[in-house]
């Protein structure tokens, strides 16, 4: 049954942890706010009834101007490594969460990002402008449409309030929903401070609320550091597959429960470009597009140096060895399932799968080396439109003499080289099945850069028609519709002088 938010089956979820975790407090209200967009399908994930979404009380909890009943609002606290060195205490320094709700057994925080100062803001302003809600609201929608796991974006509400970025912009506020939003960095905070009885309690709450199936392992908190590697490792395959990188990952921005979180100058990739850098403040490039899987590998070592003091029987010098060596193990097994979970995905893609299963003298070794490696190679080397190249090619497999993809090369004999050694472990009589197959997996649209500065500035001059059009589309990204051609077009040469950088 569908119902007002104030209606939902609220919970205190985390707010239960206490002070040392949060502080309570309520948004601060924005004046005149209004509806951007709202998302039916994350309305109805929580039980929410989307025909709410044209009432002015819900705009106004959403906007942050009134209180739900029943809640506990509060901001929490965690610390985290930002670009390779300790940042100390950060916390949610805009995002207020409203409280936990329930639904079908599942449960979700609602989360207003942009809802003012909190103790932790430390020099900021407490608010998100609108550029930045539309491009986290729309690439949240867009990850949960390409099937990745990620955090979602249940509405955006405006306000004529005005904030200073670069230039001077508009608040808004975007409601984020997710099971949690904990971070490495909440538990890097309690180790580092050496509050290990909080730093337990924090592992117990995610273990009992997300992690329900650990409680009865030996070594419960080990058990929980595999998972989140596991899910880590599946994550950022999946972020590679696609070309997505997400230009801030500090620890404080990777999830526990191994979600796409903190949507800020995040890029999908054009031209794929290996060293692709899409923040523009990340002049080092530590958070390059090829550089993610290892940046992952480096964040899960602090959450592991986080949880040693759990790990470990007891803190004797042999318990805490015992630990470290339990701990490596673990952590030796990061690069081995990320690239298992990438080759998986790859071979997918490039409709390989089935030639795998039937073909006894194919290895995955075999397909690793002469065709996966050789296209990513390729790609890079020529610049190709990454989404583009892999949804046209089953156009290719279902006739090799189409030009579209052999038409993008400037090196096509390159191209030949590869795709005639390709085609040949695809088996003739399979290929129209094979064909349709890809376009399931490899995406029709993506959320390129100039389509969210589109909306964008259509919404800055009040027309939010394009966000609806754009959500729409990307809900169903392997669905191809004439009436949204547009978006699977090649990049106009004016998208490649969109820069994006940490402000937002
Ligand atoms: P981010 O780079 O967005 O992951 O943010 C890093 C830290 O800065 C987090 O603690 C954020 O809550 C905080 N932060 C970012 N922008 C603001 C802002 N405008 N006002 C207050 N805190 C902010
Ligand atoms: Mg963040």
């Amino acid at each position: 049954m569908h119902q007002s938010l104030s209606d939902l089956h609220w919970q205190s979820g985390f707010y239960e942890l206490g002070t040392n975790f949060l502080t309570p407090l309520h948004p601060s209200p924005l004046p005149s706010p209004s509806l951007v967009a709202s998302s039916t399908q994350v309305a109805e994930l929580i039980g929410l009834d989307p025909a709410s979404f044209n009432q002015q009380d819900l705009i106004e909890i959403l906007s942050g101007n009134h209180p739900i009943t029943h809640t506990q609002p509060y901001a929490s606290v965690y610390s985290g490594h930002q670009f390779g060195v300790w940042a100390g205490q950060l916390g949610d320094g805009r995002a207020i969460t409203l409280g936990q709700v329930e639904h079908q057994q599942q449960i979700f925080e609602i989360q207003l990002k942009g809802a003012g100062k909190t103790p932790y803001s430390r020099m900021g302003d407490g608010r998100a402008v609108l550029r930045s809600s539309i491009r986290e609201y729309l690439c949240s929608e867009a990850m949960a449409g390409l099937h990745i796991p990620t955090t979602r974006a249940l509405a955006i509400t405006a306000s004529p309030k005005q904030v200073v970025r670069e230039t001077v912009e508009t608040a808004s506020v975007v409601a984020r929903v997710a099971p949690s939003f904990i971070r490495f960095g909440h538990f890097e905070h309690f180790a580092t401070t050496g509050q290990l009885e909080h730093l337990k309690r924090l592992a117990d709450f995610v273990i009992s609320h997300h992690f329900n199936d650990l409680q009865k392992d030996q070594n419960p908190y080990l058990s929980l550091f595999e998972e989140v590697l596991e899910r880590s490792a599946s994550l950022v395959a999946k972020w590679q597959s696609v070309g997505f990188c997400h230009g801030v990952l500090n620890t404080d921005n990777m999830s526990i429960l191994g979600l796409t979180l903190d949507y800020g100058p995040f890029g999908f990739m054009d031209q794929f470009d290996l060293n692709h850098i899409c923040n523009h403040t990340d002049s080092q490039g530590r958070y390059s597009f090829a550089n993610q899987p290892q940046v992952f590998h480096w964040n899960l070592v602090r959450l592991a140096q986080a949880l040693l003091p759990l790990i470990a029987k007891d803190d004797s010098d042999e318990a805490i060895q015992i630990a470290i060596t339990a701990l490596q193990g673990v952590l030796g097994q990061f690069l081995p399932q990320y690239q298992k979970s990438y080759q998986a995905i790859m071979c997918s893609k490039l409709g390989l799968d089935q030639a795998l299963q039937t073909t006894d003298q194919v290895s995955s070794e075999t397909i690793r080396q002469s065709v996966i490696e050789p296209i990513i190679h390729l790609l890079d080397q020529q610049q190709i439109d990454y989404t583009y190249f892999f949804r046209h090619l089953a156009d290719v497999i279902e006739n090799p003499e189409n030009p579209v993809l052999r038409d993008l090369c400037i090196d096509r004999i390159a191209y030949d080289a590869w795709l005639q050694p390709y085609l040949a472990f695809l088996p003739q009589e399979k290929r129209p099945q094979i064909a349709t197959a890809m376009r399931a997996i490899n995406p029709a649209y993506i959320l390129r850069q100039h389509l969210a500065q589109i909306a964008i500035n259509k919404a800055q001059e009040g027309d939010f028609s394009e966000i609806n059009r754009l959500q729409e589309c990307l809900a169903k990204p392997f669905t191809e519709r004439p009436d949204f051609a547009d978006y699977a077009q090649l990049p106009p040469d004016w998208a490649k002088t969109l820069e994006v950088s940490c402000s937002s």
